[in-house]
């Protein structure tokens, strides 16, 4: 089973994509955690893609398909994949068939999360993550500890630099203008699904599971 998740920053796509993970077995592929990491570790690519990732603006689709290339050549990935936050444009998507044998895209579903800009706004500006480990926390959903010390790894727990609210507006035109034609781009190919990510998260997670299913038949 290959999945993409396609929706708006903060429209749920990491949060589903664990669940998705986790019931299935799959691995999440999320070019946003890669490219943090990467920025982290302060490796040459993280140099590069810093600033672009604290702009709210996209990484070049060249960078971004050598990375997905190599990801899915790993061996993890045979039995199929969540992508998150990829593809983002039309290249991007055009540059995954190319890396998909015939097999693998037989069996390609795309799921849009939807929910509306004021609701991302809220959400994102909410939304803090342990600087280690990647942890979601939510001050709405779920709040972090006092101490600000993740649970998990006792990293810090952080905002991150681009959920500030001028760049969650400048994100969510990025979306609009380059992510948005992808929605056509795929329900031309008949393999688009929608959901409604306003719901709860286990709401949310029940539709996914729904379409899983139908698709699995
Ligand atoms: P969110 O989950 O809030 O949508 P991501 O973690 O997916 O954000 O992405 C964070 C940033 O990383 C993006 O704003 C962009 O700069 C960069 N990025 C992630 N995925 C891609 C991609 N597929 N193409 C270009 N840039 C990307
Ligand atoms: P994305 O990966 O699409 O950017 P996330 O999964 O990181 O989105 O979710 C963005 C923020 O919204 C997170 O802090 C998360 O805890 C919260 N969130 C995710 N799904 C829901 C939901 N169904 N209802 C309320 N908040 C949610
Ligand atoms: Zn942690």
């Amino acid at each position: 089973m290959n999945l993409i998740l396609l929706g708006a920053p903060g429209a749920g796509k990491g949060t589903q994509a664990k669940r998705i993970m986790e019931k299935y077995n799959i691995p999440q592929i999320s070019t946003g955690d890669i490219l943090r990491n990467e920025v982290q570790e302060k490796s040459e690519l993280g140099l590069k893609v810093k600033n672009i990732l604290d702009r709210g603006e996209l990484v070049p689709d060249n960078i971004i398909l050598e990375i997905i290339r190599k990801r899915l050549n790993q061996p993890d990935c045979q039995k199929g994949f969540i992508l998150d936050g990829f593809p983002r444009t039309i290249p991007q998507a055009e540059g995954l068939e190319k890396i998909l044998s015939e097999k693998d895209r037989k069996h390609l579903r795309i799921i849009e999360i939807y929910v509306p800009e004021e609701t991302i706004v809220r959400r994102l500006s909410s939304r803090r993550i342990c600087a280690n480990c990647g942890k979601d926390y939510n001050l709405m959903l779920n709040p972090p500890p006092p101490d600000g010390r993740c649970p998990v790894c006792g990293g810090k727990i952080i905002q991150r630099e681009d959920d500030q609210e001028k760049t969650i507006r400048k994100r969510l035109k990025v979306f609009r203008e380059q992510t948005e034609p992808l929605i056509e781009y795929y329900k031309d190919k008949g393999i688009f699904y929608r959901v409604d990510g306003q719901q709860d998260v286990q709401e949310v997670f029940k539709e996914i599971e729904n379409i899983i299913s139908k698709v699995e038949e």
